[in-house]
């Protein structure tokens, strides 16, 4: 198994980030570190090995984690953004925020049947990942394997996802 224990050492939690009594946790110090974002790339992939076409990684963090494990495991990418930054958005969808309301966007660059990893930092209440799942399958894409390097145990993120590989727990 893969040593995640100097990633894990390497979140920052930052206390009142964005808002006040909100606490961010930061992952800029292990993507900043080779050998903790190589384990956590390398741990991304693990139980998912041989099983993906493509990873789809949401913008911005999730970007981050989606570039080094499509050269990793040798598959495409596909980027999921905030509404209105695609040319050619082939399907949205919106979801609830605390406060308002979000859309995500994806071109349709996949093939019906595409096997997809979907790629993020942090699950925190879930609706991000739930609608970027709702978003490939939209597309023709088959959701095969969500990865997160935290989950934010307390927001019930779980409950709405379903079935989500963790590396760390907050
Ligand atoms: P959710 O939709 O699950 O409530 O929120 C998840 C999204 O918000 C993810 O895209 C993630 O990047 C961002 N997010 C929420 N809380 C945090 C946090 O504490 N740290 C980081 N890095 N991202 C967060």
């Amino acid at each position: 198994t893969i040593d995640l224990t100097r990633a894990e050492s390497l979140i920052r939690t930052i206390p009142d980030y964005p808002e006040p009594g909100v606490l961010f946790r930061d992952i800029t110090p292990l993507l900043a570190d080779a050998a903790a974002l190589r384990s956590c790339i390398d741990a991304i992939i693990e139980p998912f090995a041989g099983e993906f076409d493509v990873v789809a990684g949401i913008e911005a963090r999730g970007f981050l984690l989606a570039g080094a494990v499509a050269i990793a495991a040798e598959v495409g990418l596909v980027p999921i953004r905030k509404a209105g930054k695609l040319p050619r958005p082939a399907a949205s969808v919106s979801y609830a925020l605390e406060y308002g309301e979000a859309t995500i966007e994806a071109h349709d660059d996949i093939a019906e049947g595409t096997r997809v990893l979907l790629v993020d930092d942090v699950l925190a209440t879930g609706g991000t990942l739930q609608a970027a799942h709702d978003l490939m399958a939209t597309l023709g894409g088959v959701v095969v394997g969500t990865s997160v390097l935290m989950e934010l145990d307390a927001l019930g993120g779980r409950e709405v996802v379903g079935d989500v590989h963790t590396l760390f727990h907050a």
